[in-house]
């Protein structure tokens, strides 16, 4: 229980370190804004698990609709202009284990922030970009230290690790 705590909070840091290079190459979608309907929203009661990437991930919810289930993450306070590109890549893994669990594919996934609600569409360039992230977290995980990706002390001033992290700018 530990290891996988620990895995899932390396996975956090790296995909906040990783996002910005990533994003700048790989395009990712900004999300579009959307109304949802909270009501049909349903828990997630398990984690979901993709043994091949040994992935695992835990939606906040799962929307289903005509055979569809979208998976839907929850973020606290106010929504940024567009979504974090972290917040995007954690959706980007729910969505794929969605399809790998249910074998379909999302058309998207929602992140929910407390005043906004964004669909990001789960596009082939974004599963690749997920792809190449999650390849370099497994090269990473050998590695002792991962070095900061980026020069912006505002990313560290709002970001969650800021306090453990020996690579903070502020
Ligand atoms: S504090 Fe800065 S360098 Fe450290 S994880 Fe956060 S954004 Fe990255």
């Amino acid at each position: 229980m530990l290891f996988l705590i620990l895995f899932l909070f390396i996975l956090a840091l790296i995909f906040f370190w990783q996002s910005g290079v990533q994003r700048r190459e790989a395009g990712l979608p900004g999300g579009r804004v959307i109304y949802t309907d909270t009501g049909g929203w349903g828990v997630v009661e398990r984690p979901l698990y993709y043994s091949p990437l040994k992935l695992t991930g835990k939606p906040d919810y799962l929307v289903r609709n005509h055979g569809t289930v979208i998976p839907v993450e929850v973020k606290s306070g106010r929504a940024p202009d567009s979504p974090y590109d972290s917040h995007i890549f954690q959706l980007a893994s729910y969505c794929l284990l969605v399809e790998k669990t249910y074998g379909k594919r999302p058309p998207y996934g929602i992140i929910h922030y407390n005043d906004r609600d964004f669909a990001i569409d789960y596009t082939p360039e974004l599963e690749t970009a997920l792809m190449e992230l999650l390849a370099e977290m497994r090269r990473d995980e050998i590695k002792n230290s991962v070095d900061r990706s980026h020069d912006q002390a505002s990313r560290c001033a709002r970001c969650g690790f800021r306090d453990l992290c020996d690579q903070s700018l502020v």
